[in-house]
């Protein structure tokens, strides 16, 4: 990586704030992708500086864990409650809303509480803890993800100035799932329909945007590193000028 490249992305980190917000909107964008819109006073100074920031979203699944929600007691007897990480989508400070996109996959405390959501209802959120900020010097970006990264991709492209290439390869359940993304930069989406077509083969064969390259990938957990490993070594992408997270487990209890 150049001394550019290196200085042009960073960490800011933040004082972490937990937060009681009201549901002010329910919306459903997709049949599995429910957007709720929270405010009220607590979002006040929410700040939110780079496009895969995340929050912790609080769910009590016991009384204890109800109890240190109720109390913001979160050491005590070590009971937290159970936390979730989700991307602030749209953040107006002016209207006072905190957009959430929800992959309604089924079970799961986050996803069980959006399906039910209603608006009046509350929802606690903690952070972000920090931004990674990636300052725009490069020339085209490779964004890979599934429905839970189109927060984050969203965001993105939606910062993009029209001098900037973006090749963004998205796997959906199906067709519904296809959002309309809004961007200034030069963008190919890609949609991937997870039964009929492999991702990885779609990379594999994908020729990669010219230019210097930033590249991010958020999947399932298995599939991040196997991507990360593709783009590596059949790709040629250099390791530090990518960014790869696992946003979600098919095993919830593999914590490694
Ligand atoms: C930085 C970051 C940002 C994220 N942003 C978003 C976001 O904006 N929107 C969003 O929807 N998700 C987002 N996610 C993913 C989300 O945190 C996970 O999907 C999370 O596991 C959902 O929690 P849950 O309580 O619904 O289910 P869990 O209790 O975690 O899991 C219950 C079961 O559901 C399965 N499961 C979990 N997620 C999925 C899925 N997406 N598809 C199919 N099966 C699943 C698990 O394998 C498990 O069997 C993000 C993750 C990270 C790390």
């Amino acid at each position: 990586m150049s001394v550019s490249e290196t200085s042009a992305i960073h960490r800011v980190n933040h004082e972490i704030k937990h937060r009681r917000l009201d549901v002010l909107r329910v919306t459903d964008l997709t049949p599995r992708m429910r957007r709720i819109t929270l405010g009220g006073p607590q979002l006040q100074g929410f700040t939110s500086l780079g496009s895969d920031d995340h929050v912790k979203l609080l769910f009590a699944c016991s009384a204890e864990e109800q109890a240190a929600l109720d109390n913001l007691d979160f050491s005590r007897d070590g009971v937290r409650p159970t936390m979730r990480e989700y991307t602030p989508r749209r953040i107006d400070l002016v209207a006072g809303e905190l957009d959430i996109d929800f992959v309604l996959h089924g079970d799961g405390p986050a996803s069980t509480w959006a399906a039910q959501a209603q608006v009046g209802q509350v929802l606690n959120i903690a952070g972000p803890r920090s931004s990674m900020v990636v300052a725009d010097i490069f020339d085209s970006y490779l964004l890979v993800g599934d429905e839970t990264a189109i927060p984050a991709i969203a965001r993105r492209l939606e910062e993009l100035p029209a001098t900037r290439k973006v090749v963004a390869l998205i796997e959906v359940e199906d067709v519904r799932e296809q959002q309309t993304l809004q961007s200034s930069a030069h963008v190919e989406v890609i949609w991937v329909q997870r039964h009929r077509q492999d991702l990885l083969e779609v990379l594999k064969a994908l020729p990669l945007p010219e230019g210097r390259l930033y590249t991010w990938v958020a999947l399932e957990k298995a599939l991040t590193r196997q991507a990360k490993r593709l783009l590596i070594e059949d790709k040629g992408v250099q390791e530090d000028l990518i960014k790869a997270a696992a946003y979600w487990r098919l095993d919830p209890h593999d914590d490694a």
